[in-house]
């Protein structure tokens, strides 16, 4: 048992600090410092470069939203990319749809995914040994660039604008998302927290908006991103796509058979149902 806590230094002006029971692992890799703790609430913490990237406890919130809104509301995703990911928990969610035949992951830094792997196995289960699941290190920005590859769901679940991440918040990163979806394809992005971020999602959705036919985000709070409930950037050539109806999510769910503890169909068309200070702030 330590007395050290560990902060979240993200937000300038504003904190939160955890205790750690059990610090599990340190290390500066060449862009990235990492730390593994154990934390009495949170079960078991991976923070990058002083963000919190992931809990035991409550990643389930996180990932459940990011895979299952987006293929869900598509209805007949095969193909699935998800850039940045390292965790592992975005494709152990998206894996366990069926009808899925292949998820590229795109993560800039091995160690990410060899230390998680290891210490954060509750997360990632087997989901790197999925025969389905290719794991591509690179950046993911140059990968959309550059791949012939199709896909009918993008999900950027990256880091926040800082580092390596802040490429994955570009417009010049849309486009090359937009290039790699295949006609109705949707993209979604790990957005923020607005109440505390609002500048990036509002950037984001504008260049939504310029790239695609339809650009919003949706919404789900997860304790440990602290400052109120998280957007997720929403894109698509297909507008309906959005607004499906919940009958035909619940049929779909249904027939997905998932197993969540966050999703629900009734939960999935709520999350498009914006508070007014997020509507007024992406317009
Ligand atoms: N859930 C977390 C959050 O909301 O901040 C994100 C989890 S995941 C650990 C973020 C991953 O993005 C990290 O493994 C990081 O290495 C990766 N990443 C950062 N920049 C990247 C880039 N340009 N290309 C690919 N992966 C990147």
């Amino acid at each position: 048992m330590t007395d050290r806590w560990i902060d979240e230094t993200l937000h300038p002006n504003f904190r939160t600090s955890f205790h750690a029971a059990r610090v599990l692992h340190e290390e500066r890799f060449e862009n990235q410092h990492l730390v593994l703790f154990e934390n009495e609430i949170f079960g078991r913490m991976l923070v990058l470069d002083g963000a919190i990237q992931t809990t035991e406890k409550d990643e389930f919130i996180y990932h459940e939203m990011l895979t299952h809104v987006p293929i869900l509301a598509h209805g007949a995703a095969r193909r699935v990319l998800i850039i940045g990911g390292g965790d592992g928990g975005m494709l152990e969610e998206a894996l366990k749809h069926r009808a899925v035949e292949r998820v590229v992951m795109v993560e800039i830094d091995p160690s990410v995914i060899a230390f998680s792997k290891r210490h954060l196995a509750s997360i990632c289960r087997d989901a790197f040994d999925d025969p389905r699941a290719q794991i591509v290190i690179a950046d993911g920005a140059r990968f959309v660039a550059e791949t012939p590859e199709r896909f009918d769901v993008v999900i950027v679940d990256s880091t926040d604008p800082v580092g390596p991440g802040a490429v994955l918040f570009t417009e010049a990163f849309y486009r090359g998302c937009h290039r790699v979806l295949t006609p109705g394809g949707v993209l979604v992005t790990q957005n923020g927290v607005p109440f505390l971020q609002g500048d990036e999602l509002v950037a984001s959705v504008a260049s939504f908006r310029r790239l695609f036919r339809d650009g919003s985000c949706y919404m789900a709070t997860i304790p440990t991103y602290t400052g109120g409930p998280m957007a997720f950037g929403w894109a698509s050539d297909d507008p309906t796509l959005r607004r499906i109806a919940p009958t035909t999510l619940a049929e779909r769910f249904r027939a997905a058979a998932l197993d969540t503890r966050y999703y629900t169909p009734e939960v999935h068309a709520a999350a498009f149902a914006l508070p007014r200070y997020v509507a007024d702030l992406i317009g």
